[in-house]
């Protein structure tokens, strides 16, 4: 048995509506009607986690969002919380994903409050890290992900093996640049390294994610390296076939 059970999630990012989501559920649990090799969940939009939550009905699919607040509750107009998502069956809470890094300014102790907030609901976090490409040609990668990386490792290891780490290269992001499995195996090994540090329990244990451009047709080599325990999936997601081929790439 493989060391570590590989994980496909789906961001559907800000898309999607009620009858685009019911089509897509639809087809993709039929097409992994008797999948069981891999974990698989889909990140819906807020509004929609609780039509998502009964779509997956009956499928093994599990529901994430895509955020929530590090506040437990009180005046924090419009936004969620971890007890909120978990009431509409929400299973993974996505944190510090690229673009709310960027597009939101959060930062890296903010992400770190919310992977705790998600954690104490009793929730999964999956723990966004990656570099963009300016810091990547600065020979920035390592030191970068290793500051997003102990901003959440500070809580304890303990806490990091409660989550997933996803590390997705900003530059990676819809853009269609798939890292090659060398530069992804290689920060994934250095991201397993930073945590073996601290705890070798946890860093045999915690999945570590790629996420950037995964496709049908890239995502069994990315998924052999043996760092690499599945996958963060974006634009592909949205298409039932083709995520369903990507989540059987981690069998
Ligand atoms: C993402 O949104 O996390 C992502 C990896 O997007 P894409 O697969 O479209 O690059």
């Amino acid at each position: 048995m493989a060391l570590r059970r590989k994980f496909v999630a789906g961001n559907w990012k800000m898309n999607g509506s009620l009858a685009a989501n019911g089509e897509l559920v639809a087809g993709l649990a039929s097409a992994l009607a008797g999948f069981d090799a891999a974990d698989v969940a889909v990140c819906a939009p807020a509004l929609y986690l609780p039509q998502v939550a009964e779509l997956v009905k009956g499928s093994k699919i599990a529901v994430g969002a895509q955020n929530a607040s590090e506040y437990a509750g009180g005046a924090y107009t419009g936004e969620i919380s971890c007890a909120m998502l978990k009431e509409f069956g929400v299973r993974y809470v996505v944190v510090g994903h690229s673009e709310r890094r960027a597009l939101f300014g959060e930062t890296n102790a903010q992400v770190a409050a919310k992977f705790a907030a998600v954690l104490a609901a009793g929730l999964v976090p999956i723990l966004c890290v990656g570099e963009t490409l300016a810091e990547r040609d600065a020979n920035a990668t390592e030191a970068v992900v290793a500051g997003q990386l102990d901003a959440v490792l500070a809580l304890g290891a303990d806490k990091l093996g409660g989550g997933v780490v996803a590390y997705e290269p900003v530059w990676a992001i819809g853009t269609g640049k798939t890292a090659s499995t060398e530069q992804a195996q290689a920060v994934h090994a250095f991201i397993r390294a930073r945590i073996l540090a601290q705890s070798i329990n946890v860093a045999t244990a915690v999945r570590i994610l790629y996420g950037g451009s995964v496709k049908a047709n890239n995502a069994q080599a990315l998924f052999a390296c043996p760092d690499i325990d599945g996958g963060l999936v974006g634009g592909a997601s949205l298409q039932a076939q083709e995520f369903a081929a990507i989540c059987k790439a981690a069998a």
